[in-house]
């Protein structure tokens, strides 16, 4: 406990340092603590985060890569299954366009196409400014709530660029079975610093950060026979590209490829289509505010009975009726559905 409370508030920076002599080890667990954060790896609060990292990791371990079949589509997939078969009755393309109130008490949601759906209680996945701002409506809530609701930070700070190969890529160094694994390019602590520096002034990086897999090296279903798909998350892409957006996402294209090639030979002959997400197309194309992975940074402020924000933070809201099961709730993103499980338990104890 003792050594948890040194360590809890430092930089990753600092105690990779302290613990490690490897350049590429200190890279990849600077790479692991700064994913989901919103600065490098010098930053308070990214032991915080790599701990965090560490306490949700797969079967997989820490640096494997856990795929299911089919993609991840299928998870959802499989949860919509369960769900059905135990009477819930799912709508998709069905957007809301307010959280209804009377009373000052939830009674529904009234949907983009003016269908109204009655409800005693509404659990909201969507992000927290979403949610309080442009559902609900901030004139349900106290001027202190919605400030601190409008500063929650949300702003994402890593983009997804996907390729389609017309053959597996080779990597220096890498067998067959390291191709099924996840691939990064963080060789030191430097090299990641270097990364997130032009973010601090909206620009993207020259030699950037990448977290890479092939997906369809374990699950061919997700390609056509012989053919690839590459998934690369990019670190440090900030939201606010500067005046020449489109300028700033060619290029952030540009420097993948030649990072990529570096480590994989020959693979720009090899791509037959790629795509870029930023976060700001990533906020646009699955709705949520700041296009953030965990709907908000992951920081001190912003975690455990902070998360989101004092007053909504144990999935409960001011507004009564109104919940949240998010990753913008305690404790975060990324697949695993605790915060939704804990949502759950937390409504079920109250009884609505
Ligand atoms: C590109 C990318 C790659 C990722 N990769 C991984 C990974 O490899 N491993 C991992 O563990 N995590 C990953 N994550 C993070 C993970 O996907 C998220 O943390 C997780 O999906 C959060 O789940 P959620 O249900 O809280 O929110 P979301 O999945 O964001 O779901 C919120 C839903 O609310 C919907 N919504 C918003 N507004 C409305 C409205 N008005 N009406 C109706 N619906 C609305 C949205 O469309 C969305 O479907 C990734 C995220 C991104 C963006």
């Amino acid at each position: 406990m003792r050594e948890l409370l040194r360590i809890a508030a430092m930089n990753a920076y600092d105690l990779l340092t302290e613990n490690f002599r490897s350049s590429l080890l200190k890279g990849a667990l600077g790479l692991d603590a700064t994913l989901g954060a919103e600065h490098g790896a010098r930053a308070p609060g990214t032991v915080l985060t790599l701990l965090y990292r560490w306490a949700s990791q797969s079967r997989a371990g820490a640096f494997g890569a856990a795929q299911p079949a089919g993609g991840m589509g299928a998870v959802t997939q499989a949860m919509a299954r369960a769900a059905r078969e135990a009477g819930v009755q799912i709508r998709t393309a069905a957007r809301v366009k307010r959280i209804l109130v009377e009373g000052d008490h939830v009674r529904g949601v009234l949907l983009e196409s003016g269908e109204t759906i009655p409800a005693e209680s509404v659990i909201s996945n969507a992000d927290p400014k979403t949610t309080f701002l442009a559902l609900l409506g901030p004139e349900y809530l106290d001027t202190d709530f919605v400030r601190r609701i409008d500063h929650f930070r949300s702003k994402g700070l890593v983009a997804k660029v996907h390729l389609a190969l017309d053959a597996a890529p080779r990597f220096n160094g890498v067998d067959a079975a390291g191709l099924a694994g996840r691939l990064l390019v963080s060789p030191s602590l430097e090299y990641l610093e270097l990364a997130f520096n032009p973010s601090k002034y909206r620009e993207v990086p020259a030699n950037p950060v990448l977290e890479i897999t092939v997906p369809s090296i374990k699950d061919p279903s997700l390609a056509p026979a012989g053919k690839h798909v590459m998934s690369i998350n990019v670190m440090f892409v900030p939201y606010e590209l500067g005046a020449d957006a489109a300028g700033a996402r060619a290029q952030l294209l540009s420097n993948v490829l030649a990072t990529l090639e570096r480590y994989a030979p020959g693979v720009r002959d090899r791509i037959t289509a790629s795509e870029v997400l930023t976060p700001r197309d990533l906020e646009r194309e699955f709705g949520m505010a700041g296009g953030h992975w965990h709907h908000g940074a992951l920081a001190f402020d912003q975690f455990f009975v902070t998360r989101p924000v004092p007053g909504a933070a144990g999935y409960s809201t001011p507004m009564p009726g109104l919940y949240l099961c998010g990753a913008g709730s305690h404790p975060g993103g990324g697949v695993m559905g605790i915060a939704g499980r804990n949502a759950a338990r937390k409504i079920i104890h109250e009884g609505n």
